[in-house]
C-alpha cells in the first residue's frame, strides 16, 4: 500500500503561486518574483490539470482590488511604525516605503493574482491524486 500524498494547504498554494485546482502546477512561468523580465508571464493552462489561468478577458482586474487592500493596510502600517515606532521623519519613512515597494512590487503583483484565482477556482482533490 502506497502512502497517500498529503493534501497541500490553500495557504501553501497561494504563497507558492500554485494552481488553485490541483495545487501542483505553477501559476507563473518564472519561479522567482524578482525575475522582472518574465514577472507577469503565466501559462495559458495549468501544466498538471489543464485549468485555464485566464478564464475570461479582464479576469485579473479583480486582483487589482486585492493588491489595493494589501498595499493600503501594509503601507499605512509600515509608515506608522516608522514614524511612531522608530521616530523617523515623514520624508524618511516615505523614502523607505518607496524602496520597499520598488523591491516588492513583483511579489505583491503575483500574490494578488494568486489570491484572486484561488478565490474564484475551487480545489479539486481528485485531480491531485491522479497526478
Ligand atoms: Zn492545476
Amino acid at each position: 500500500m502506497s502512502k497517500s500524498k498529503k493534501m497541500p494547504s490553500i495557504t501553501h498554494s497561494v504563497f507558492n503561486f500554485k494552481c488553485p485546482r490541483c495545487r501542483e502546477g505553477d501559476l507563473f512561468v518564472a519561479k522567482s518574483s524578482f525575475n522582472y523580465k518574465e514577472l507577469t508571464k503565466m501559462p495559458k493552462n495549468c501544466p498538471v490539470c489543464d485549468q485555464v489561468f485566464l478564464p475570461e478577458p479582464g479576469f485579473y482586474y479583480g486582483a487589482m482590488f486585492i493588491s489595493y487592500i494589501i498595499c493600503g493596510f501594509w503601507f499605512l502600517g509600515f509608515v506608522g511604525i516608522c514614524i511612531f515606532g522608530f521616530d523617523l521623519s515623514v520624508n524618511t519613512s516615505f523614502v523607505l516605503l518607496a524602496l520597499m515597494v520598488a523591491v516588492l512590487f513583483g511579489w505583491i503583483f503575483r500574490i494578488s493574482r494568486s489570491i484572486w484565482i484561488h478565490v474564484n477556482v475551487k480545489y479539486d482533490p481528485s485531480i491531485s491524486k491522479k497526478a
